[in-house]
């Protein structure tokens, strides 16, 4: 099955051409599904009869559109947060968020359908890896997203009136583990005939799998990197993120020191905050040496890194606790003071699950759902 998120616009050609139509359709679809078309019958610019041909070929299975079904949303109290699960082909569901903040509309997209990192704070892991999601299946996310908005602003799908700025792809998944399909996502959003989303608002977040920072710093240099972070030593990574016994701190942090030098980019370091895991003073004071060892400029600070401190939305399954708002601003306090950079992540839609992977295991588990 040829799905048309998937392909460029010499396969949409070829298919076009073997369904004895011309090749300019393919242009005329595309430019139709990056605008949040659902399906053959919202292209007005195509015939009645081609559109019924069109749907035919769905019916078949050789062509689907974006190979997403919304599934459920939720809808955080302030309405700035919105979460939707989306159904795959193969019955596996994922996870995407809309973060709707003052300079525009931000979507949070899944890379893997599970991931296999298994990560203790992460709902995302439990359950494993089911397989990588298409650039096409990624795409749709944002696509689906878009039309939600329109929709919902009673828009028409050629309106310019809303777009998506900004994409994170911090969903479920580890992106650096599907690299190429994340990369001809990033191609395919990026396209200015297209989605036309910048580089440089796009983030792809990694737990750290070095062998991949230096090829993501050679192949997509203008894209932002964040790595997971979470402790400043080995001994509580280490019990946070089984991927730290592989790569170990001394290892990772010289890779991001290298993309930093390669790119001549700034490189973010989230840290979720986990009451008496990860934020106590000393471990702020561990994290400020860290980063000053491997960052520090002319000046004494680390300004070539910024820390997000995220409060850690409690996950049932996993028995971690987020820190208080106050522990946070303490440990806050002791980095910007120090000339680390640092920010607390506002607190968005803690009350729809907004943490990775929640909504997807609610749907597994009805009986923890609230939708
Ligand atoms: S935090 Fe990211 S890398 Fe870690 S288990 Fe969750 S989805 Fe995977």
């Amino acid at each position: 099955m040829l799905n048309l998120l998937d392909a460029d616009k010499k396969e949409i050609e070829c298919f076009f051409e073997a369904i004895g139509e011309k090749k300019f359709r393919a242009a005329q679809v595309q430019s139709w599904l990056y605008r949040g078309a659902m399906n053959f019958e919202e292209m007005t610019d195509l015939s009645k009869t081609l559109r019924r041909r069109l749907d035919e070929e769905v019916r078949k299975g050789t062509i689907s559109l974006g190979g997403i079904t919304r599934l459920a949303a939720l809808s955080s109290s302030d309405k700035s947060t919105e979460k939707f699960l989306f159904g795959l082909s193969d019955g596996n569901a994922i996870e995407t968020v809309l973060m709707r903040y003052k300079y525009g509309n931000s979507v949070c997209v899944s890379s893997q359908a599970g991931c296999r990192m298994g990560c203790v704070f992460c709902a995302s892991t439990i359950g494993g890896l089911k397989r990588n999601l298409t650039p096409g299946e990624i795409t749709a996310q944002v696509t689906a997203v878009l039309r939600h908005i329109k929709d919902e602003k009673g828009y028409s799908l050629s309106s310019k009136e809303e777009r998506i700025g900004h994409i994170v792809i911090m969903g479920t998944g580890e992106p650096l583990d599907n690299f190429d399909n994340v990369k001809r996502f990033i191609e395919i959003v990026s396209d200015p005939h297209g989605l036309a989303v910048g580089l440089r608002n796009i983030t792809v977040s990694t737990c750290g799998i070095v062998p991949m920072i230096g090829r993501f710093a050679e192949e997509l240099p203008q894209v932002n990197l964040a790595i997971s972070l979470h402790a400043p030593n080995n001994a509580v990574r280490s019990t946070l993120m089984p991927i730290n016994r592989k790569y170990p701190i001394e290892v990772l942090m010289p890779a991001c020191e290298d993309y930093v030098k390669k790119t001549g980019r700034r490189i973010t370091f989230e840290y979720a905050l986990a009451a008496d895991r990860n934020d106590t003073e000393q471990q702020a004071e561990g994290l400020i040496r860290l980063l000053k060892r491997y960052f520090r400029e002319k000046n004494g600070t680390a300004g070539l890194c910024h820390v997000n401190l995220i409060p850690l939305n409690k996950v049932e399954e996993t028995g971690l606790e987020g820190s208080d708002r106050r522990k946070a601003e303490t440990f806050c306090g002791l980095l910007t003071a120090a000339g680390v950079p640092a920010t607390i992540r506002r607190e968005m839609g803690a009350d729809i699950h907004a943490a990775c992977g929640q909504l997807r295991l609610s749907e597994n588990n009805p009986d923890k759902t609230n939708i």
